[in-house]
């Protein structure tokens, strides 16, 4: 079943109007969401107003029931949900499925996390106080979410929630509803109460949000998207000082340092590369590769990316599917051709297909290192390839960006691997892996990349506001 209303309070009402939702593999229409116009935003606002004053004194025990029990239908019902994200998404099956794995394990970890808010009893260093401090829920919430993992990044931000006690207004993008409004339905049959978690799609977005940031009972934002957008929500958020969570663009270096292992360094890139079509902010976007290794390494990853089966996402065997919108890959297609123009050398694709489907194919391209490509965070599945000729030299050109998400490195000698490590200005860094994600560990980047942390111990935090109590007997 399609989910296509907006789902306030506990239930599910029509808009202000329709709005097409489409399946960007073939062009056509899957169905049309309701519109929320400025009632239905300031009706989900009194909903999770209303609704915090009770939810935040639940038992945490129940809230990580709810969440548990959350996880558990989506897991059983997963390959609907699979099947729904690729179609709103145009990303294939398996990697909708992956997503779907790894979204619900966020309600599963929260709903542990749920019972284990801790707080601290101390004596003041004088001896004759007490310091006492406490975790309390921060409020209503409104989490903004992008149409590049819809189910993840609602789940990444739903679980803390409920598991401190807030309740949220969470906005999907435009363009992947659906999930959203599905994993509301999963929420609402794992009992968690009217009014905790609403979903509103207004469209244009930016009147709708800025409408609720100027509403005093909003007290958090979390934002995952583009830097560009984050801008201008901090700027907003900042006239009523409200707290922001900002998972915004990446642009990862992927080092391979000449002692790595070229196949196991190949088999990564291809996850860090095509997972998701690319489309990912973790995504590797720029491979800096020592001189001695790069031939080799360019040589294999070309052969690799040659063999993928692009086709629509439910197509059987499919490991590339469509971009969300042949807007997103025009995009892709404009930046290729102005590298090509500023002498980029193409090993593979670089052409736009014909045909209705939003597609575009594996690309290699090998560089100089100052193409324009390496400064955009490319989001599709195109590997831009920069000869290093020295460690340092790969860290300079690594750092060498605003973004600081994540960085990725090959080397036989971890040693030398965790050396780079540290020097890399990102969040995250994986090393000898091509994917590191993992709802324990803590997700967020350096520098323009954002602020805060989500997932692994600190996620819950970014729901919760410490108050510090000096008692003095
Ligand atoms: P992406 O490149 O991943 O689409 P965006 O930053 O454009 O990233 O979008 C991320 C989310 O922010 C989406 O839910 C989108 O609808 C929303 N958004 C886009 N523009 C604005 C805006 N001006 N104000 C508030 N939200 C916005």
């Amino acid at each position: 079943m399609i989910f296509s209303d907006l789902y306030i309070n506990g239930k599910w009402v029509e808009g202000a109007g329709r709005h097409p939702v489409y399946d960007p593999s073939n062009g056509s229409v899957i169905t049309e969401i309701a519109i929320a116009g400025e009632k239905e935003v300031d009706a989900a606002m009194n909903a999770a107003a209303a609704a915090f004053l009770t939810f935040a004194q639940i038992p945490s025990r129940q809230r990580g029931e709810m969440l548990r029990r959350a996880f558990e239908i989506m897991i059983a019902e997963a390959d609907d949900l699979a099947r729904l994200i690729s179609r709103e998404n145009g990303k294939v099956f398996a990697d909708a499925k992956g997503e779907v794995l790894y979204a619900a394990e966020f309600f599963r970890w929260f709903s542990e996390e749920a019972v284990r808010i801790e707080g601290d009893f101390r004596t003041s260093p004088s001896g004759d106080k007490r310091i006492i401090v406490t975790n309390q829920p921060i409020g209503v919430s409104l989490l903004i979410t992008p149409w590049n993992f819809p189910a993840a990044m609602a789940t990444r931000k739903i679980g803390p929630a409920i598991a401190a006690g807030c309740t949220v207004i969470v906005k999907p993008a435009i363009e992947t509803p659906l999930t959203t409004l599905a994993i509301a339905d999963i929420l609402h049959r794992a009992g968690v109460p009217a009014g905790v978690v609403n979903v509103i799609t207004p469209t244009p977005a930016g009147p709708a949000v800025t409408r609720l940031l100027e509403d005093p009972r909003l007290k958090n934002l979390s934002f995952t998207g583009s830097t560009q957008v984050g801008k201008i929500l901090l700027k907003q958020a900042a006239d009523r000082v409200i707290r922001t969570s900002m998972e915004l663009g990446g642009n990862a270096p992927f080092i391979v340092l000449d002692d790595a292992d070229i196949d196991e360094a190949v088999s990564g890139a291809m996850i860090a590369k095509l997972r998701n079509g690319g489309a990912a902010c973790t995504a590797a976007n720029r491979f800096y590769v020592s001189k001695k290794v790069v031939a080799q390494f360019t040589e294999k990853l070309t052969a690799a990316m040659k063999e993928i089966k692009m086709a629509s996402g439910l197509t059987e065997g499919a490991q590339l599917g469509a971009c969300v919108s042949v807007k997103e890959r025009n995009k892709i297609a404009d930046l290729v051709t102005a590298s090509i123009a500023q002498g980029a050398d193409v090993k593979l694709g670089g052409k736009t297909p014909a045909g209705d489907g939003a597609f575009y194919p594996p690309t290699v391209l090998t560089v100089a290192a100052d193409n324009e490509i390496l400064k955009e965070e490319i989001f599709g599945p195109v590997a831009v390839i920069v000869t290093v000729e020295s460690d340092e030299q790969a860290i300079a050109l690594a750092n060498d960006t605003e973004y600081g998400l994540i960085s990725y490195i090959y080397s036989a000698d971890l040693g030398r691997a965790l050396k780079v490590a540290e020097a890399m200005e990102s969040g995250m860094v994986a090393i000898n892996r091509g994917v590191i994600s993992d709802p324990a560990a803590p997700f967020g980047g350096y520098k323009q990349s954002g602020l805060g942390r989500e997932g692994g111990f600190d996620g819950v935090h970014e729901f919760l506001e410490k108050k510090y109590i000096g008692a003095a007997f």
